[in-house]
Formats: structure tokens, C-alpha cells, sequence
């Protein structure tokens, strides 16, 4: 092993808190949190209940009528961006859950938060007769119903992305909306929720200010429902519900999941709900045969502090830990993962499940966003690039070779599946995008001269 690998892949706390790309591997330990109070019925349940609000959902979103109402991403093979990574076959397949092409939302935060709010809306619409158990949800579309509606207020807090889904459905079914939004928030995100009517609140802090905002607001407001980011059930569940789909998108694509077949799963981390979810999902289907990471700015690894908390490796630190307490500053252009502390609901369900946690330097992001668009045409935002750096973080690293190798993975690479999730992107304004991408081609071009992640490249030559 060359010294300069060495020296980039050992996980340090000291490389954590100077901001440089860290692999952190779960180890193997009691410590790990009791499983989640979630089965396999839950999550088919909000499978379920997406299902029953598709017809409705196919009338309110034009964009849905091609597929009667089902919101879901493909599943795409990935092999230009693959050779681009210089990802070699010998170390599996590369293949993108593209849930940056997720549409309503743009983001995955079409799963939970949609998810969330029609279930508000089903249990709302029963208790007020709008609807009997077995009835045509199209009935939650008549005047009659909205009216019903509009008396309620429905509201997150947000730095973006979530506020955008929420708004968006809510304002939709006739909801009055309202979004506390971070000081990090996108213009663009702010325009598209207020020409939809959602009221937009705007908050000088950070992620957690706008959210006890948005929850002291409803707090006061009979008719208010706040969809709590950090600690809610039914988010969790909506992204979990990815798993089912997913998984019928695996058997379509021929691809097999068992022992000698091992599937990685790289996905973007804020506050933890959705990759935490879709983690849950993941291993409920495929038990040991899953191996999921979650990505992080280097500047926001709230989870991998979490993680490393519950594992008693942060002692002096306080539980929960949050970014600043290791002098972090949780800036980031990554939208969605400016997190400054992980979600307790998150990190209950899937702290003893994951395989690690690993950070990545925004120019990366950037590089990996200009790859992805050369390779394979994608478009997609700064955050939804984290799953890229899985491999690399893995395959080109010290910690990573380690821990396939302790977990008698390395002799199954050849047949693995390494999926990358994109998050988001799909609503990304062209001009916005265009400097993403120029951005992300200046630093493609230098490779490694900006960043001390892993390199495939090292690791091929080592
Ligand atoms: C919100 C978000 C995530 C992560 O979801 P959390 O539930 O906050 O962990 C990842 N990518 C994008 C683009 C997001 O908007």
C-alpha cells in the first residue's frame, strides 16, 4: 500500500474535525441501538397507502398521469460513469437509483414527505367523513373536501428540498401551507413554493432554527399540523417504502442479491430520515446481503458523530452531538445534508444496521455532478453526487479494503452491485445548473488536486 493511501483512508477524529473525506466503518458491538419499533407491515402500509391515493395524485399532477399516479425514479445502469470513476468490472457493477428525477418534488423528499401529508390528509378526511375506508379517493378532490381543507394549516421547517415537497402536495389538496425555511435555502426553492401559494418563513439561522420555528407556529394553531423532519414515524416510512419498489426493480433488471452477490447501497444523508428509511427498507428485504453507507459533507457529518457517540468513541462530546461541538461550521452546498445534528428516529432504526458512514469534500460533489452529466447525460444537485464517492471511499481506501476483506466480501466483488442515489436535481433552474456543472468541469479537470479523497486511480496503481 502506497504511504499516500495510507494516509488519506485511516479514520481519524483529528481528520474529521479538520474537514477532510473520512471513512468511518460501524464496528461490530452491543452497542448498537434495539431495532426499530418498524416492520415489514409498516412499510408496506405506506406502500399501501400511496397506492390508494395514485388516482387522486394522477388528477392533481399532470406530470403523473403516464404513470396513473405512481411517483417513482428508475433504476439505471450506470456504465459510462462507472469507467469514468475508473470503477474497474473486476469490483462490480455500477448502477443509479435516479430519485433526482423523482417527479412533484424533484428530490427524494417525494417519499417522505408526500407520504406524510396524505396520510395527515387520509386520517383527516375518515374523521371528518369525507371518505370511508374502500371509497374512491378522487372524492378528496370536490369542493367539499378542499373547503374542509383549507381550514387546516400544514408546515415544516426545511432548508429546501422538504419545504418543496410539502408545499407542494399540501397546497395541492387545498391545505393552507407554510414553510420555515434556513438562511442555506435556494432562491429558486423560495419563487417555485410562493407561486404555488405556500407561504414562505424566512429564518436567519441554520436547519434546526427553522424547524423549532415552524413547530412553535403550529404549536399555536388548533388546525395546524407540523411535519417534524427529526422525529416523525410516518416520513421514515414513506422513504422506506422505496425498498419494495426498488426491489421489483432489481428482479426486473436481472440483477441477484445473496451471499456471492453483495449489494452496496450509497446514499446522501441530512438529518438521516431518508437514507435512514430506505436503509431500513433494504435490509427488512435483503437481511445481511445489504451493505449501506450514508454520505455526508465534510462539513455536516452529523451522523457519522451520532454513530460514533453510540458506539462510545466521542467521549467528552454530548449526546446527541451536533457538528459544531467538533468545530465544524456546516456549510456546505450540498442542499438537504446542511445538517448540524442527526435524527434520534433515524439513528435508532438503522445505527446497528449500517455498514458505515464516509465524507465527502463539496468539490467533489461538484466533480462527481460534471462526471455524471459526461457520462451519462444525468443532471443532477451538488448533494445527490455523495453516493459517488462510495466506491471510491471503498475500494480505494485502507478502511474499506479492511473491512471487505474482514467481512469475506473482497472474493465477491466481481458479481457486487454498487448503487449510487441521487437525491435530487430535477427542478434545478438551467442557469443555476450551468454553474454547477462549469464549476464541476474545472474541478473534474485537475483530478485529486483539490480534494484528499481516495482515488480509484491510486488504489488500481497500488
Ligand atoms: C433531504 C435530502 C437528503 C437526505 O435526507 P435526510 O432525511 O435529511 O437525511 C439527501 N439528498 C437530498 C437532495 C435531500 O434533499
Amino acid at each position: 500500500m502506497t504511504p499516500l493511501l495510507a494516509s488519506v483512508s485511516s479514520f481519524s477524529l483529528q481528520a474529521l474535525r479538520a474537514a477532510r473525506p473520512v471513512l468511518w466503518i460501524r464496528p461490530e458491538s452491543d452497542a448498537a441501538p434495539a431495532a426499530a419499533p418498524f416492520t415489514l407491515a409498516d412499510v408496506k402500509a405506506a406502500h399501501d397507502r400511496f397506492t390508494r391515493f395514485a388516482p387522486l395524485l394522477a388528477q392533481l399532477f399532470p406530470e403523473l398521469q403516464a404513470t396513473a399516479g405512481v411517483i417513482e425514479s428508475p433504476l439505471l445502469d450506470a456504465p459510462a460513469m462507472q469507467q469514468t470513476l475508473g470503477l474497474p468490472a473486476s469490483a462490480g457493477r455500477l448502477w443509479v437509483k435516479a430519485d433526482h428525477a423523482l417527479p412533484v418534488a424533484g428530490s427524494i423528499k417525494a417519499r417522505g414527505g408526500i407520504h406524510e401529508v396524505l396520510e395527515f390528509t387520509e386520517k383527516l378526511a375518515l374523521a371528518q367523513g369525507l371518505i370511508a375506508p374502500g371509497d374512491d379517493y378522487l372524492k378528496l378532490a370536490t369542493p367539499q373536501a378542499r373547503a374542509c381543507f383549507s381550514q387546516y394549516q400544514v408546515a415544516v421547517g426545511s432548508t429546501g428540498n422538504l419545504g418543496l415537497s410539502i408545499g407542494v402536495i399540501a397546497s395541492a389538496l387545498g391545505f393552507r401551507a407554510a414553510v420555515h425555511m434556513s438562511a442555506d435555502a435556494k432562491e429558486w426553492k423560495k419563487a417555485r413554493l410562493r407561486a404555488r401559494g405556500v407561504e414562505v418563513v424566512e429564518h436567519p439561522g441554520d436547519y434546526e432554527k427553522a424547524v423549532a420555528a415552524g413547530r412553535r407556529q403550529v404549536d399555536a394553531d388548533p388546525k395546524g399540523y407540523f411535519v417534524d423532519d427529526e422525529r416523525s414515524a410516518s416520513l421514515f416510512l414513506g422513504y422506506a417504502a422505496a425498498a419494495l419498489a426498488l426491489r421489483a426493480q432489481i428482479d426486473q433488471a436481472g440483477i441477484v442479491v445473496d451471499a456471492e452477490h453483495p449489494l452496496f447501497v450509497y446514499l446522501p444523508c441530512g438529518v438521516g430520515g431518508a437514507p435512514g428509511g430506505i436503509a431500513f427498507g433494504l435490509s427488512l428485504i435483503y437481511g445481511k446481503h445489504v451493505h449501506c453507507f450514508f454520505a455526508e459533507p465534510v462539513q455536516s457529518p452529523c451522523f457519522l458523530l451520532r454513530m460514533m457517540a453510540g458506539y462510545g468513541q466521542l467521549p467528552g462530546v454530548p449526546v446527541p452531538p451536533s457538528v459544531y461541538d467538533i468545530d465544524l461550521t456546516n456549510q456546505t452546498e450540498a442542499d438537504g445534508l446542511a445538517v448540524p445534528r442527526a435524527s434520534d428516529l433515524a439513528y435508532d432504526a438503522v445505527g446497528g444496521l449500517l455498514a458505515g458512514v464516509y465524507t465527502v469534500a463539496d468539490d467533489t460533489l461538484y466533480s462527481d455532478l460534471a462526471r455524471l452529466h459526461g457520462s451519462e447525460g444525468l443532471r443532477i444537485e451538488p448533494s445527490a453526487a455523495a453516493g459517488f464517492s462510495g466506491p471510491r471511499h471503498l475500494l480505494g481506501s485502507l478502511q474499506g479494503q479492511q473491512w471487505l476483506r474482514q467481512r469475506g466480501l473482497s472474493a465477491h466483488l466481481p458479481r457486487a452491485t454498487h448503487l449510487a442515489w441521487t437525491t435530487g436535481g430535477l427542478f434545478v433552474p438551467a442557469q443555476e445548473y450551468d454553474q454547477f456543472l462549469s464549476r464541476g468541469q474545472r474541478l473534474a479537470a485537475a483530478p485529486a488536486a483539490h480534494t484528499d479523497a481516495p482515488s480509484l486511480h491510486h488504489s488500481r496503481r497500488a
